[in-house]
């Protein structure tokens, strides 16, 4: 086992629910842990399990493999979530390789150090889109402020959740149905996250 991920803190304000997947809620896998777990060695084996669910709901239980040109990921609870990761040695100019994981995900293939174990398969941290609580919060108080501004605009209550309220008598319908509009995509988001768990 290279790591676990760390124990949530219940949501206790609810901008908190609203939010995506945090780094620290993921295994990560970076070339340090790698190096240190024997796994840049050729043939070494090494098993990573996660028993309790994530945020995604997943439990996971992987064998990876070093293999020539990289690391095989088998998913031993055959959910098929195999993947093979290319490691990179790049040769630095001041001496000494620099080591690279390839994200194993067919639209992203892109470099990284790290590789997060998160809804059952390891990626990247774009490709799981996680990102780190001082984002969390900023992103989601963005979205919330923007959400309460145009209720304001409009008149309504600064209930995010509350419904519709009337158009504004001073508003014209065209101004109406675009703030309107709006509002309901940003809710849409709002409400998005908060069933996604982000
Ligand atoms: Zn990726």
């Amino acid at each position: 086992m290279l790591g676990r991920a760390r124990a949530r803190e219940r949501p206790v304000r609810w901008w908190r629910s609203v939010s995506r997947p945090l780094v620290s809620d993921a295994v990560a896998l970076s070339v340090e842990v790698a190096r240190e777990n024997g796994l840049l060695v050729p043939g070494a084996r090494v098993a990573v399990q996660a028993d309790a669910p994530d945020d995604a709901g997943a439990s996971s239980h992987f064998t990876i493999t070093r293999t020539e040109s990289g690391l095989r990921f088998v998913d031993e609870l055959g959910l098929g979530n195999d993947a093979v990761v290319t490691v990179e040695e790049q040769p630095m100019k001041i001496g000494g390789v620099r080591t690279w994981f390839w994200c194993p995900m067919v639209l992203c293939e892109k470099r990284t150090a790290t590789l997060y174990l998160h809804a059952g398969f390891f990626a990247c941290r774009r490709c799981h889109d996680l990102i780190y609580p001082s984002q969390r919060k900023n992103s989601n108080e963005r979205l919330l402020t923007r959400l309460r501004q145009l209720r304001a605009r409009l008149g309504w209550s600064d209930d995010v959740l509350a419904p519709h309220g009337d158009r504004p008598a001073n508003m014209r319908v065209t101004t109406f149905t675009r703030l309107a509009m709006r509002h309901d995509s940003l809710l849409l988001r709002v409400m998005d996250r908060i069933e996604s768990g982000r």
